[in-house]
């Protein structure tokens, strides 16, 4: 299939982007990368009769420290991520988890702002930003604000966004030194989506739980924060009775669509074995 008509924009300052859209309108869309987009185009599930191309805009590049912060513009290519010795130091959840999306040709193009901002369940960053305590900036035609990103997703493919804004960077507090990280994720084959993913990050103190996040990707209608089965864990030393307790808390709030993936329950099934084996390798790499 190919995409229906569109007119395409390439404005060069954000506040020019924001005006174009929201002077289009809802027949106006951003493009970042284009690589979940685009194929929705093709299938003519998605029609917008303006594409507002991001490339142009200066400023929407670069990862920095911001006191305890690691900010990320939204135009990063995912392969961009994988470049930065600074995600690589203080993030490696970034780095591992971005390692984890589509192939090659996807991550040379595919952004983590569009990957955030898209809604897909099957989108891997969302739930991690969840697990890592994110919040998104966004820029639209009455001003910037900022959203947590446990409080951005509404649903499949609908978002906290406004129409004319803009995410134009994430902003991720440094984690603390020694903490224990995984992103484990079962998919079909090499550059599938997730059957089902889970994001920990721990601290251990003594041989115990100190703190702990647990996030899950294409288990629900959004991504999700597993609060009850981090709770779980907490002040334990996870033995097997205590992995399990985690996973079968997890799987309490899953609803995982039943599609080409699997059924319902397989899907949770296995969602509660990527929260096990996320939580046992994060406690292996804990300091
Ligand atoms: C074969 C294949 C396999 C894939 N596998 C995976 C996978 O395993 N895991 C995974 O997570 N993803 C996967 N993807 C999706 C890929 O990561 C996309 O790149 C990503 O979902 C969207 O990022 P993008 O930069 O391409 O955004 P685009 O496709 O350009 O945009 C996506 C949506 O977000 C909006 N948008 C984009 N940027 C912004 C912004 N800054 N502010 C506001 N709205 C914005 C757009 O308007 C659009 O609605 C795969 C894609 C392909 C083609």
């Amino acid at each position: 299939m190919i995409p229906g008509p569109f007119s395409y924009h390439r404005p060069q300052t954000l506040a020019d982007a924001v005006k174009l859209l929201s002077t289009l309108g809802d027949e106006a869309r951003p493009l970042a990368g284009g690589h979940s987009l685009v194929p929705m185009m093709k299938l003519r599930l998605a029609a917008p009769a303006h594409l507002v191309d991001l490339h142009g805009i200066d400023g929407l590049k670069g990862v920095r420290r911001d006191g305890n912060n690691i900010v990320i513009g939204a135009m990063i290519t995912q392969h961009e991520l994988l470049a930065s010795g600074e995600i690589t130091k203080s993030l490696p959840i970034l780095h591992e988890t971005a390692l984890l999306i589509a192939d090659p040709q996807v991550r040379y193009r595919g952004t983590i702002g569009g990957n955030v901002a898209n809604g897909d369940p099957g989108n891997d960053m969302p739930a991690l930003m969840l697990t890592l305590g994110a919040s998104y900036r966004l820029e639209g035609p009455s001003g910037g604000r900022d959203i947590a990103a446990s409080e951005f997703y509404q649903g499949a493919y609908f978002t906290a966004l406004e129409p004319g804004e803009i995410l134009s960077s994430i902003s991720i507090p440094v984690p603390a030194a020694g903490h224990g990280y995984a992103y484990e994720k079962l998919k079909r084959k090499v550059g599938d989506y997730a059957t089902a993913a889970a994001a920990v990050m721990l601290t251990m103190a003594g041989g115990k739980v100190a703190t702990c996040a647990i996030g899950l990707t294409n288990l629900h209608e959004t991504p999700l924060l597993a609060a009850d089965a981090a709770k779980a864990v907490i002040g334990t030393s996870l033995d097997s009775a205590t992995l399990k307790k985690a996973a079968t808390a997890a799987e309490a709030i899953m609803s995982p669509a039943a599609d080409a993936r699997g059924p319902i329950e397989y899907r949770k099934h296995v969602g509660g074995i990527m929260v096990m084996r996320a939580l046992q390798r994060a406690a292996s790499r804990a300091g």
